[in-house]
């Protein structure tokens, strides 16, 4: 069996992965280069702390189990980083917001510890005194997109082709898909997988079931002793607003300032960010980079005398129900959609991987991919 897979991020790398695990011959394409776009552009937390109790929770619950045992049978040893995550308030809308989370986050079972203010002066010596609550959700990590889908490639030896962007479906006589066109000519195959994130709405024709999200990152130089003396990545009240978490009136702001601190194993920090309805361009602008940095000082102090050494953008590919769409395109028997991971593709794209290799396998399918079927939008479809 041959299978082409339409983008190199890392929910086609997992997908490669795990189908060239069984035997598949699979070609996978990318209009630009592996990890070219949201992939490479991402924080890297592997995480529910700020998820809503749902399909999506459940499906990063699998994929976190999913990082442990690929990093304990090695292909991803040392490329995930097991940690806690820490989410903070400063504010009285924060502090509601954290008490209304942490409720729901113990009524699925999750292990959550609150954290009064001196608990997390024992805890952070480095916190702002400011900072009033905390709740410390375990068992989370941290993984970086381009270096998962390096090993990824690696491990499945799967023939990846650059520059090579896809225009549409190819189909024999009877309207069967049996390949893609490219600007590098038609390639044939059993199947086709497109998990090419933004680029999956002109594929499917579905323009206005994906939406753009813009988000802007920053990196510290090396600071050992201030990333030591933090026991885990923290995350400010307002982020979880960002994702639609609000109690109440309030509101996130326009341009969804969440902060996120990570601190890096190689003694970096990874700061975010925002959550912005845009997909303009790929850069930075000062207003936002400014104001990130100042809302993670006002965080954690000690970051004011570190350097920054660089400033980056990347889109997410969010679906208008905030679900992604996971499996096979209505009207075709061989042709498959993994997209739409918005924020939390990292996590999942692992178990979205084995979930499609398993899929067009006709295997058992460990994930439950109902809520995510494409077939929910009628718009989806290949296009005549
Ligand atoms: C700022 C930011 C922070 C984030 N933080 C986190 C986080 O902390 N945790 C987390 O889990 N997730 C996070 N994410 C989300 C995560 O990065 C994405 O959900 C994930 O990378 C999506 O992977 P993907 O493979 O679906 O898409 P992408 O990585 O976008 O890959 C799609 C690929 O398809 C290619 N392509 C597109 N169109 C075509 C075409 N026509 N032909 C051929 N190739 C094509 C592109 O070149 C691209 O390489 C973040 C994202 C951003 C932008």
């Amino acid at each position: 069996m041959s299978v082409v897979i339409v983008g190199c991020g890392i929910v086609g790398a997992s997908a490669a992965y795990f189908l060239a695990k069984e035997g598949v011959k699979v070609e996978i394409l990318d209009a630009i280069e592996p990890a070219a776009q949201a992939t490479g552009s991402a924080d890297g937390a592997v995480s529910v702390a700020s998820k809503r109790p749902g399909p999506v929770m459940n499906a990063a619950l699998a994929g976190i189990s999913l990082y442990r045992e690929l990093s304990q049978q090695g292909l991803l040893a040392g490329a995930f980083k097991s940690r806690s995550t820490f989410v903070l308030a400063s504010s009285q809308i924060e502090c509601d917001v954290l008490d209304a989370h942490a409720a729901a986050l113990r009524g699925v079972g999750l292990r959550v510890d609150t954290l009064s203010r001196a608990d997390l002066r024992g805890r952070f010596a480095p916190l702002s005194s400011d900072l009033s609550l905390g709740l410390e959700v375990f068992d989370e990590g941290h993984a970086i997109g381009y270096q998962v889908v390096h090993r990824l490639l690696t491990a499945s030896a799967a023939k990846v082709r650059r520059n090579c962007r896809v225009e549409s479906f190819l189909r024999d006589e009877k309207g069967t898909v049996v390949g893609v066109t490219t600007n590098q000519g038609p390639i044939r195959s059993d199947a086709v997988v497109v998990a090419s994130g933004n680029g999956s709405a002109d594929l499917l024709g579905i323009p206005d079931v994906l939406i753009p999200r813009k988000g802007q990152l920053l990196v510290t130089e090396r600071a050992p002793a201030l990333n030591a003396a933090m026991p885990g990545a923290i995350m400010s009240g307002r982020y979880l607003m960002s994702k639609g978490m609000q109690v109440g009136a309030a509101k996130a702001d326009d341009r969804g300032y969440g902060t996120v601190v990570d601190p890096l194993a190689t003694g970096q920090f990874l700061i975010g960010g925002t959550r912005e309805s845009s997909a303009e361009k790929h850069t930075n602008d000062v207003e936002a980079v400014a104001e990130v940095l100042r809302r993670a000082v006002a965080m954690v102090p000690g970051l004011a005398s570190v350097r920054l050494l660089r400033a980056f953008a990347g889109i997410r590919t969010a679906v208008v129900d905030s679900k992604p769409l996971i499996g096979r395109v209505p009207g075709t028997d061989n042709v498959y959609v993994a997209t739409g991971f918005e924020g939390d593709g990292i996590c999942l794209g692992p178990v979205t991987g084995q979930a499609i290799s398993q899929l067009i396998l006709d295997r058992h399918v460990d994930l439950d991919l109902t809520p995510f079927s494409p077939a929910r939008f009628t718009q989806v479809g290949v296009p005549a």
